[in-house]
């Protein structure tokens, strides 16, 4: 008999509502239905992967589904660009909405009928106060509101200025259609809410149609119901709305009742999550672009080499709680190598050359040595890699006066070379200003496999690339975009905490052949340097350029450490 797995996590916040209101029959067709419902005005970035794995997690959890509803209400600042970019990073991530992609701007027409309702039943009302007098009548979290000189304006009067704002009749700013709750309410957001404001823009989807736009707060909980959703999960900042949420879904015409919760946004430390920030650097040229590999948007991480399956590791060890937090950017790479770890192809690649010469090896002699694609992953195979008498190896793997405990190569010092010979170094070239050119050494050709007869034992194992059998190609070695923990937490800039060395490129570094081979989406470790991938963007068959995605372990902790912070 087959033991059933019993799950061990216990569940968290949203998981114990679900499985209650499933319980109780609380769930229409007991199918539940959450949505991600970003505003296309820019690209999504690390916190937006929570929501999505927040949503799209509990649908299939619960075998209900979840919609793709982009947020379309501000045509001012949404694109189509950044329509697209969304859907294909929420696809990389794993993720389908099936056929249910929706906008916003699919519901104008229902939420203008629900508009015109709440005039003629009086519950809403035109109001020409200018966005300060608004702000001045609103009142604060300590006073009540003052009601608006508008706010009894005859409902035939209303339709009548609504019509005209509907048809392009006043300039911006002119009249907003107001919702009539209560302005002495406790919750400003019940202080009359704005329902719809006059704005002259080309919308992405409705194009000139309209030039009144509905608000969020009317548009969303509406969307919502239209489109049966049970729960409606978002960030802990729109709790303050929640009565809104909850006045709107109730309106006579609506006849299904979605309910909001929230929970706590994802920070990370080092990161910025704010898409008109993280607009402001594209804007003005601190990175190349949304994907930049530095940025902390999902197409910036993928092109840096992130994996998808990481950053879900990654959400779901972060948890969802209702308690604001800075999770620790170490822990994010943490993931990232775990995942790589077990799936990178190696390779060898030596990015700061220098030349070593086998003065005892044959000069057109050519061995080929299997090299492990991945000790980690027994079905992984090998691969050739080529040996011959010209080799290039680290500069840091060799020097010429050894410090104390170092065990790589140095006159007289034998090492290995992975996969290969040992060798053992002799003399130096030098330049006319005393820097080395080249090494040279002889090899042991009993030692051919990485052993001996005489089993002596080496300290030191190098990786190499032969000087002729050899790709040359671009890598570019990527760091943490800010230096600071808390960007702008200092002077109030944010600018001011860009680290100047996060990128650093090697125009020529060495990559053993197979290196060719790797395309975009490959995972790759240059053994002992790092994950790398080949950038999805600049790299030719040509020019191939290879992105680091995350050293080996995590020396920023390590430095942090010793410094004693
Ligand atoms: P930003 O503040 O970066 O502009 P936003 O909240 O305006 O983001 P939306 O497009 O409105 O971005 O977000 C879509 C969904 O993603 C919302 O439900 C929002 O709550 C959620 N979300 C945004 N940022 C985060 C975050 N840092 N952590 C978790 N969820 C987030
Ligand atoms: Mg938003």
């Amino acid at each position: 008999m087959e033991e059933e797995v019993k799950e061990t996590k216990p569940l968290n916040f949203l998981e114990k509502i679900i499985e209650d209101d499933l319980a109780a029959g609380r769930v229409p067709n007991n199918t539940i239905v959450t949505r991600f419902p970003p505003e296309p005005n820019g690209y999504l970035h690390i916190g937006h992967i929570k929501s999505i794995c927040i949503n799209f997690g509990l649908a299939e959890k619960y075998k209900g589904r979840c919609h793709l509803r982009l947020d379309d209400t501000n045509p001012a600042k949404e694109d189509m660009e950044y329509i697209n970019s969304i859907k294909e990073d929420i696809k990389w991530l794993g993720f389908d909405w099936g056929k249910h992609e929706y906008y916003a701007s699919d519901y104008y027409d229902q939420l203008y009928e629900i508009a015109l309702d709440l005039i003629r039943k009086g519950k809403a009302y035109v109001d020409s106060l200018t966005p300060e007098e608004m702000k001045e009548y609103r009142g604060t979290l300590t006073e009540p509101g003052k009601n608006s000189p508008d706010r009894d304006r005859p409902i035939e009067e209303n339709m009548d200025l609504f019509l005209r704002m509907k048809n392009g009749e006043f300039p911006e700013g002119k009249y907003t259609l107001r919702a009539k709750i209560d302005m002495a309410s406790p919750n400003i957001n019940l202080r009359d809410p704005a329902l719809y404001r006059i704005k002259f823009a080309e919308h992405p989807r409705t194009g000139n149609k309209w030039c009144i736009y509905p608000m969020y707060d009317f548009t969303h909980p509406i969307s919502d119901a239209i489109e049966g959703i049970t729960h409606s999960i978002c960030t802990l900042e729109f709790e303050d709305h929640r009565p809104a949420y909850d006045w709107a879904t109730s309106i006579d015409n609506i006849d299904h009742t979605p309910h909001q919760y929230e929970f706590a946004r994802l920070n990370i430390n080092y990161c910025l999550m704010s898409k008109r920030k993280l607009l402001y650097l594209v804007n003005n040229k601190f990175v190349t672009g949304w994907d930049d590999p530095r940025m902390p948007t999902i197409s910036g991480i993928r092109r840096r080499g992130y994996s998808p399956e990481s950053m879900k590791d990654f959400i779901s060890r972060v948890g969802v709680a209702k308690v604001e937090g800075v999770v620790d950017y170490s822990l994010m790479e943490f993931c990232v190598r775990e995942d790589l770890n077990k799936r990178a192809k190696r390779l060898m690649a030596v990015l700061d050359p220098i030349k070593l010469i086998i003065d005892n090896y044959p000069e057109d002699k050519v061995e080929y040595f299997k090299a492990e694609n991945n000790p980690e992953d027994p079905n992984s195979g090998t691969h050739d890699v080529a040996f011959t008498k010209e080799l290039y190896i680290e500069k840091e793997d060799f020097m010429e006066i050894p410090v104390k405990g170092y065990h790589r190569l140095y006159p007289g010092n034998e090492i290995r070379l992975k996969y290969a010979y040992y060798v053992k170094a002799t003399t130096v070239d030098k330049d006319e200003n005393g820097n080395i050119v080249a090494v040279h050494c002889t090899y042991d050709p009993e030692s051919r496999g990485g052993t001996t007869p005489d089993g002596r034992k080496v300290k030191g194992t190098s990786h190499w690339v032969s000087a002729d059998h050899v790709l040359e190609a671009e890598v570019r070695q990527y760091d943490k975009l800010f230096k600071a923990e808390n960007p702008g937490g200092a002077t109030g800039n944010y600018l001011d905490d860009l680290n100047p060395d996060s990128l650093i490129v090697i125009p020529k570094a060495y990559i053993e052949l197979e290196g060719k081979k790797s395309r975009p989406g490959e995972y790759l470790q240059f053994i002992r340097n790092g994950y790398y991938c080949v950038d999805n963007k600049d790299s030719t068959d040509d020019h191939m350029v290879f992105n680091r995605t995350v050293t080996l372990k995590d020396s920023w902790s390590k430095m942090k450490a010793k410094m004693g912070l």
